[in-house]
């Protein structure tokens, strides 16, 4: 029936991004490794079908069982966040939120984000960014002194911009972010309050974070990141607001939506409603904690002095000025720890240089590590650094990330 595609060398790559995964220690703050159910669901024949439209509001015919997908998919999102209506079609995290965008905006409009050095996503108002170029973005930062989130200046900024939507959420914080003085921030100036949960998804659904729902007009999020989901995003909003956020995404940005992705979606909906999810939780933030002790005992500066979430922000100055995160994040690869470069708030280098590394727990926590294995990655990390003129020591740290590797296989090499 089809052509034998068996030894495409695609294949190949995909063994090989099997064996990269298994056998370098992952840390990308917005990465995780998805369940073997959430790869099969991805991996179905649910791809086949074209199903624009809603449940029970399809423009093809064919919907039923995939009706029942959307269906439970929708349920189990509202039920695991308590909210009153999902959209669960959003390609990505940036579609969710250029959705969530259409459906309360007209070009022009005035809305409040987390400034994009401090931590705030490409989607909350960059200039390249279809938001930054369509709405007039005005950005709130962290505070000099602690580097904690400044509701004093998003009131301030909200009293003299009066925004339409005050957005909250980011992509590098890595503190708690509370909802409530958003909400009252909004309430006093009236504008419409979105949460962007796309990092934190996991950390809410487990019970470890403030659950923005009730404060919020709209919460977007990912599925992929603390949350382990597949790749692609999904809005929460009020009831109020669920006609104008589903005519938002279909037809006003996508088409067809990818009800494979949307069956994975719920399988990852029921897996984080379960009690060993919530302790997952848990433990990624636990190891976050023994990666900043680790870190700190390794003379690295934490931008907020630690953290309470999934991830870390390095400030490598102190360490060592002349380290940037471009240079860090290349001779870290080369020992199989992989992270990203990434800004400190007020960061004097380029974005493509920068002078920080932002650094992940969810990904290492699903496959099993705990605070020891932190500690002896801080180290690895401080010893790379320290030498990365050297090839050797960093082939010697190279063999020691596949050693614990190998007790922490996050999948069998058949993919
Ligand atoms: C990751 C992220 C997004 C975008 O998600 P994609 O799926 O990569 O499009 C949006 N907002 C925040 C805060 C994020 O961290």
């Amino acid at each position: 029936m089809w052509p034998d595609s068996n030894n495409d060398p695609v294949f190949d790559m995909v063994r090989r991004e099997v064996e990269r995964q298994n056998t370098t220690v992952q840390l990308i703050a917005s990465e995780n490794f998805a369940s073997p159910a959430v790869l099969s669901a991805t991996g179905s024949v649910l791809t086949n079908k074209y199903s624009e439209g809603y449940p029970g509001r399809r423009y093809y015919g064919g919907n039923m069982v995939i009706d029942e997908v959307e269906s439970i998919a929708r349920e189990r999102a509202t039920a695991l966040f308590g909210a009153d209506h999902a959209n669960v079609q959003p390609h990505s995290g940036a579609n969710a939120n250029v959705a969530a965008y259409l459906a309360v905006l007209e070009a022009g409009d005035t809305v409040l984000g987390m400034s994009l050095d401090h931590g705030g996503h490409l989607t909350h108002g960059s200039p390249v960014n279809i938001s930054g170029r369509t709405y007039h973005f005005v950005a709130y930062g962290v505070t000099p002194s602690d580097e904690r989130i400044d509701y004093d200046q998003v009131r301030d900024l909200a009293l003299e911009h009066r925004p339409k939507l005050i957005v909250a959420g980011a992509t590098a914080y890595p503190r708690i972010i509370d909802p409530a003085p958003f909400r009252s921030i909004a309430d006093e100036v009236g504008a419409l309050f979105m949460f962007d949960a796309a990092h934190i998804a996991g950390l809410i659904a487990g019970g470890k974070h403030p659950n923005p729902v009730p404060y919020s007009d709209i919460v977007t999020f990912t599925t992929h990141k603390t949350l382990r989901g597949p790749r692609g995003g999904a809005i929460l909003c009020t009831q109020d607001l669920a006609p104008a956020i589903d005519k938002a995404l279909f037809p006003g940005l996508q088409g067809g939506p990818l009800e494979h992705v949307i069956a994975a979606k719920a399988v990852a909906f029921g897996e984080a409603a379960t009690p060993e999810f919530a302790d997952y939780a848990g433990r990624i933030v636990q190891n976050s904690g023994a990666l900043v002790k680790g870190l700190a005992e390794e003379g690295f500066r934490l931008v907020s002095g630690g953290s309470d979430n999934h991830l870390l922000l390095v400030d490598l100055r102190a360490f060592d000025d002349e380290l940037t995160g471009k240079v860090a994040q290349e001779v870290l690869d080369r020992a199989g720890i992989t992270l990203n470069k990434n800004t400190v708030p007020d960061d004097p280098r380029s974005p493509f240089v920068t002078s920080g590394v932002r650094i992940g727990t969810p990904a290492t926590t699903t496959q099993g590590m705990g605070p020891a294995e932190m500690g002896l990655i801080a180290t690895l990390i401080g010893r790379t650094l320290r030498q990365r003129d050297d090839d050797g020591a960093v082939a010697d740290v190279r063999s020691e990330v596949s050693d614990l590797c190998r007790r922490f296989t996050p999948y069998s090499l058949a993919g």
